[in-house]
């Protein structure tokens, strides 16, 4: 980008694309999981606050949107890591209300808490809310960044994929209206 200094605001006078994710975005399902991202993160995200690591985050999940086959099983991996980003992303190895770890039996999603409780705190929230053991390691892999690369293998079961769309929408304030896009379009 050339900018000309302004007095007050600096004018673009050119512009070069370096690199364009908009090509690969039109198909119906990934533009739905495209509009749900980047949905989530202008409501996340403050007008003028520097975000480096967000910004990082979209843009990667732009390409990896673009270039996926089920683009709509990448947006659970990608909440999980704007909420980790924003400090936001629950223990994962512990009671959200007690602090006590998780037993075998796994844990329980405790929204009104924002997280995940424990068998005795959450144990009573019924299965629909109960990550078993299986669901709490594929939490723990969805949201984990090594060496600040997304693992591109681990894809969130249907009860991790809930409880992150659930945690999402209770930071939020309000279910993402991009959300029923994604539902209804196909992938
Ligand atoms: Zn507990």
């Amino acid at each position: 980008m050339t900018l000309h200094r302004g007095r007050n605001l600096d004018v673009i006078t050119s512009v070069q694309t370096v690199r364009s994710h908009w090509a690969d975005l039109v198909k119906p399902g990934t533009f739905a999981a495209a509009s749900l991202v980047a949905e989530i993160v202008d409501a996340f995200c403050e007008l003028d606050l520097p975000m480096p690591e967000v910004y990082e985050l979209l843009t990667s999940a732009a390409a990896a949107l673009g270039a996926s086959a089920d683009p709509g099983a990448l947006v659970p991996r990608f909440e999980l890591r704007l909420l980790a980003a924003l400090g936001l992303a629950p223990p994962d190895d512990r009671c959200v209300r007690c602090g006590a770890g998780f037993n075998e039996q796994g844990a329980w999603l405790d929204v009104d808490a924002g997280g995940l409780a424990c068998e005795r705190c959450g144990g009573g929230r019924g299965e629909i809310n109960h990550l078993g053991p299986v669901d709490l390691v594929n939490f723990r892999a969805v949201g984990a960044i090594r060496g600040g690369a997304i693992r591109a293998s681990a894809t969130a079961t249907p009860r991790c994929a809930r409880a992150i769309d659930e945690l999402v929408t209770w930071h939020l304030g309000k279910r993402p209206k991009s959300r029923g896009l994604l539902d209804t379009l196909p992938g």
